[in-house]
């Protein structure tokens, strides 16, 4: 992806992991390196080969849907972030755009309607990168990541580049052969050690021709529904769980947990949101054991009352 300066990995030593989520938890990990662009990846498999970072290395954008742990990981956690201007994101013709693994949706979203290609606006809300898109297929409302990909770059675990098609990726609601122990249905439990099969480096999208002004009204449009419903101000993962398959027709995990009576339920220092039930929020201080132990609640409040089991669709490591 063309970008103007070729940053080095930033590397930090034993920090909080609670930076590096949305939910502000987490314990501490050994070592931190940041990524400016996908293609630096290989000077941070080099600082691992040179022993410069230990292992394992476990691969994040946002950390928007992970749950990390309060004891924290051994290791090194590679971030892969971008500033929100041109970087990282390469117009091609008739709708279609390379985006690299670290470029924030909220960005990629703007920057399409501006240029009147449609199709993206759905992602204007989500606070996640193109890595994070790709791996959990991220969605809201009717649109979702795998309508727009075309394909996949990854580097696998011996270090070689795969140009992964739809095809391959196994897309359905939030997830994709890309999460961790997919074949082995770690990736349904929504748990996972960190280690990833396949590390994406960037993707090849299409939207559609279409008019600026029109997708900035629907892009707004669609900001505005979410700072109405959602509790955008506190630190969260957004959605806890998937919406069922099973329950009554129509009825959302939010609405199983709200008409279970779980709105404003706490453990410590976290809490079921008021102002939408399948979304926790960190009050301060939340501890990963707080938000486990509130899963579990709501999980048997749900099951008690609706005989529906949820799913999880945040991303708990280690536990
Ligand atoms: C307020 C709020 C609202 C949200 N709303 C939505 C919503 O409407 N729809 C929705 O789908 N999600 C939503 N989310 C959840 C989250 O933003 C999405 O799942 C997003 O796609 C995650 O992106 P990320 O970069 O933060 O990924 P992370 O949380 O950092 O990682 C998620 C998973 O992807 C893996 N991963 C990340 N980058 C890479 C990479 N480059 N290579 C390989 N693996 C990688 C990680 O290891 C992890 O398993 C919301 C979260 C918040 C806090």
């Amino acid at each position: 992806m063309a970008t103007a300066i070729r940053l080095r990995p930033r590397l930090r030593i034993r920090e909080r992991l609670s930076r590096f989520s949305s939910i502000r938890i987490g314990g501490a990990v050994e070592a931190v390196v940041s990524l400016s662009s996908s293609e630096v990846l290989g000077d941070v498999l080099d600082m691992y080969h040179r022993g410069e970072i230990p292992g394992p290395l476990a691969f994040i954008g946002r950390g928007s849907n992970i749950l990390f742990p309060d004891a924290g990981l051994g290791g090194t956690l590679v971030r892969f972030e971008h500033g929100d201007g041109g970087a990282g994101c390469r117009w091609l013709s008739g709708g279609q755009v390379e985006v690299d693994a670290g470029l924030s949706l909220p960005a990629l979203a703007r920057d399409a309607a501006r240029r009147g290609i449609g199709g993206f606006e759905f992602l204007s809300g989500i606070p996640g990168t193109v890595g994070g898109a790709a791996v959990m297929n991220a969605g809201a409302g009717n649109g979702q990541w795998s309508d727009l990909c075309e394909s996949v770059l990854v580097a696998t675990g011996t270090g070689s580049h795969e140009l992964l098609l739809p095809e391959d990726l196994a897309y359905g609601y939030r997830t994709s052969a890309l999460l961790a122990g997919a074949d082995s249905g770690e990736a349904s439990s929504g748990k996972n050690s960190g280690l990833l099969r396949a590390v994406v480096l960037s993707a090849r999208l299409r939207g559609e021709v279409s008019d600026p002004s029109e997708c900035l009204a629907r892009l707004s449009s669609h900001l505005d529904y979410r700072r109405t419903t959602q509790p955008l101000d506190e630190p969260s993962l957004g959605s806890v769980f998937r919406n069922p398959s099973g329950g009554p027709p129509g009825y959302s995990a939010g609405r199983l947990i709200e008409e279970s009576g779980m709105k404003g339920r706490s453990a410590g220092g976290v809490m079921v949101s008021p102002r939408h039930a399948n979304f926790f929020v960190n009050t301060g201080g939340g501890k990963a054991s707080e938000f486990l132990e509130l899963m579990a609640t709501v999980e048997d409040a749900v099951q008690k009352t609706w005989g529906v089991i949820l799913e999880p669709e945040v991303r708990v490591w280690n536990a």
